[in-house]
């Protein structure tokens, strides 16, 4: 058996610790071009009252993997260190994977945005992430919005985008219903 890290970080990137501010990070080594996989989380899965009942703080070491399912990693390690960003430059393929949405420079530090993954409130925070699209608090709830399903489009965890395809469903039903609507109006109006 592996006696290793929970999650896999892959060769091209490092975790680094910052010894000033105990902030971890994890950056690119080398140039990664846009779908190469970055890292691989592993793990523990626990349920939503499994994951209440380990306490705060636990919050950094899960993702969120499908409806009421979490993904804790028991033994860390860098791969566990890939932050929050708002305009991240990685993204899911699948539940666990991370791969590029970009192209990434050496150099460049690696961030996902968490809204990617988490589809309920077990680990929400402040972000001071600095980009202009920063929005300030990061929540359970952020999956929801429309403007990330067109930026993040192909790559949000697997349950989030079935969860956005079955609205995006809804609203097109909802759409191409409305004009049925109105010809039953004017349909139902007497005759003059
Ligand atoms: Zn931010």
């Amino acid at each position: 058996m592996h006696e290793g890290p929970s999650s896999h970080l892959c060769e091209l990137a490092e975790g680094r610790l910052d010894t000033a501010t105990g902030q971890r990070s994890v950056f690119a080594l080398r140039d990664i071009s846009p779908g190469e996989v970055i890292a691989v989380f592993g793990g523990s899965i626990v349920d939503a009252a499994q994951l209440a009942a380990l306490g705060p703080g636990v919050g950094n070491y899960t993702i969120q993997v499908d409806e009421e399912l979490y993904l804790v990693s028991t033994s860390d390690g860098p791969g566990d260190w890939i932050n929050h960003a708002c305009d991240p430059n990685a993204g899911f393929r699948g539940q666990i994977t991370l791969v590029a949405m970009r192209s990434i420079a050496r150099g460049e530090e690696i961030c996902f945005d968490y809204a990617m993954a988490d589809g309920s409130p077990y680990d929400e925070f402040a972000c001071g992430c600095g980009s202009l699209r920063c929005r300030g608090r990061v929540t359970g709830d952020d999956w929801k919005d429309t403007r990330l399903w067109a930026r993040y489009a192909g790559y949000f965890s697997a349950y989030l985008a079935r969860r956005i395809a079955m609205l995006e469903a809804a609203r097109e039903e909802f759409r191409s219903a409305a004009p049925r609507r109105m010809v039953r109006r004017v349909a139902g109006r007497p005759r003059a």
